[in-house]
């Protein structure tokens, strides 16, 4: 399907229209694996910004007063369009953010799982009677749409992660403002188009792109939204969550994250190596919960360098849309200057290199999975996200020394540990500041498992039942 694959030409998909910015004014979309334009995304006006609030505000009564089931109909057809078309979209994917078509049109089934979660546990949004002091008093506790949505998605997941969002918000019974990242504005298009042919009525979900800042601060600031949720980097997450608790309305945050990796002297080193270098290098290292700092008992740190940087070492990089690819680009020039510095930086500082730590050259925003060794905490990289597909090690001998040192980051997204031991993993999984741990296992990403962070890496989740709550509001009504 790659050979004769034409990337779609973005639009806005405003009140059920699929057009071009009022102003025409258009933003190029680059290709990271040759650095091409591929194609212009339109940049929405205030105007067209008004048009989208104007929509989510007349479809909010129709869509909570259709029914869950009528709600989860539509919500299952979009899921069963996402599966039929998962081939198409990774292809859309791939040629905009880079990763491997693998990657992304299993992204596309995730998508569609999602969706088909999220429409059943629409119909699980119970409330409850509690029993009353009162004779002939009944106390009803209603969970009800909070209502309009404005939500803001990044371009490292550019399906998953508005998919998260528009799905548990739909299911809830509330509309969506979506601005997805403008780097790559056709993955959550393909979304919206597999909804809209579901038969989702108009207005409902809006999909709007332009510069972030402008159209954050204008959604955010009207009083047609009653919630937002953003998934980003903490600086903008902060400024965005202050925005809303302006008008205190509540916001769903994923930031940024820097998540340790324990690896024990009882581990099975072989388990280790494989899920970690599977879990760091998956889309290039541009994942929040990617595993990044390795905190590895001295006895055992040289062997697992070892096997960790030949499961690096041995993966083909390479552009995204040829099936032999292990690893793609970066998803943009940021990233590839970013990766020099902080792999500089840490050099400076005294680390050593087992593998990588060079881009190969020439066209794309291509880098070498890298594993940097025994690097100090006085060095960048040990404080600050690297978002790239570079890790770092540090050696410790004692349990509160290693707990010490995954904790003291502001960052409390993911962990990961490596431990043969029942206890350890217990004592290990209470420790860890965080809202998501592995222990022996890696992958943290499901429909049904709450998504989130604590500490700077925000608040909320999505996923699970926690996400359907976050779009939900409680009413009690007491009827004598
Ligand atoms: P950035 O902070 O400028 O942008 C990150 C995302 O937020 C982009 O999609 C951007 O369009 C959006 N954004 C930026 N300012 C916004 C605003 N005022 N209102 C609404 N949306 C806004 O940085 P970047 O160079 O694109 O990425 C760098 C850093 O961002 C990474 O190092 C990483 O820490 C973080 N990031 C995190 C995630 C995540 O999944 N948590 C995803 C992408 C980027």
């Amino acid at each position: 399907m790659t050979d004769t694959f034409e990337y779609p030409a973005p639009k806005l998909f405003i009140a059920g229209r699929w057009r071009m910015g009022g102003a025409g004014d258009v933003q190029p979309v680059l290709n990271p694996a040759n650095g091409q334009a591929i194609a212009e995304a339109p940049m929405a006006t205030t105007a067209d910004l008004d048009e989208a609030l104007a929509a989510v505000e007349a479809a909010f009564p129709l869509w909570r007063g259709t029914s869950a089931y009528d709600r989860a109909k539509i919500l299952k057809a979009a899921a069963a369009l996402m599966r039929e078309r998962a081939r198409y979209i990774g292809a859309v994917t791939t040629s905009e953010q880079g990763k491997p078509i693998g990657e992304s049109s299993g992204e596309a089934f995730a998508c569609a799982d999602i969706f088909e979660w999220y429409a059943e546990e629409a119909r699980r949004a119970y409330g409850r009677i509690v029993p009353s002091k009162h004779p002939g008093v009944r106390h009803m506790v209603f969970k009800e749409p909070i209502g309009p949505v404005a939500a803001f998605s990044p371009w490292n997941f550019p399906t998953t992660i508005p998919a998260r969002k528009i799905a548990a918000a739909l299911a809830a019974g509330c509309p969506v403002i979506i601005k997805p990242a403008e780097e790559a504005p056709g993955s959550c298009l393909e979304l919206a188009r597999a909804l809209d042919d579901a038969g989702l009525p108009k207005g409902v979900l809006n999909v709007v792109f332009g510069v972030p800042s402008d159209i954050s601060t204008y959604l955010i600031t009207s009083p047609v939204i009653r919630k937002i949720s953003f998934t980003g980097s903490t600086v903008v997450g902060k400024h965005l969550a202050e925005l809303a608790a302006r008008r205190m309305i509540p916001s769903t945050m994923e930031l940024g994250g820097h998540a340790p990796v324990i690896v024990f002297d009882d581990a099975d080193l072989d388990l280790a190596a494989r899920l970690s270098a599977a879990a760091k290098y998956r889309n290039a290292g541009q994942i929040c919960i990617a595993p990044t700092r390795f905190y590895v008992h001295d006895s055992v740190h040289d062997a697992f360098v070892e096997k960790f940087a030949a499961h690096a070492a041995g993966l083909k990089i390479g552009p995204g849309l040829d099936p032999a690819t292990n690893m793609g680009p970066l998803a943009n020039g940021r990233r590839l200057s970013a990766m020099g510095e902080f792999i500089g930086d840490a050099q400076a500082h005294g680390a050593g290199l087992a593998t990588g730590g060079e881009g190969p050259g020439g066209a794309g925003n291509f880098w070498r999975p890298t594993v940097l060794t025994d690097v100090p905490d006085t060095a960048r990289i040990m404080n600050e996200e690297p978002f790239g597909p570079v890790a770092v090690t540090q050696r410790f001998t004692s349990f509160d020394e290693v707990v010490a040192q995954a904790n003291r980051l502001p960052y409390g997204l993911a962990a990961y540990a490596y431990t043969r031991s029942a206890r350890t993993s217990a004592d290990i999984g209470d420790a860890l500041e965080a809202g998501m741990i592995g222990i022996n296992f890696s992958i943290l990403t499901g429909p049904e498992t709450p998504f989130g962070g604590v500490k700077e890496s925000g608040h909320g989740s999505e996923g699970g039942i926690e996400g359907l709550e976050a779009y939900l509001v409680t009413k009690y009504i007491a009827q004598g």
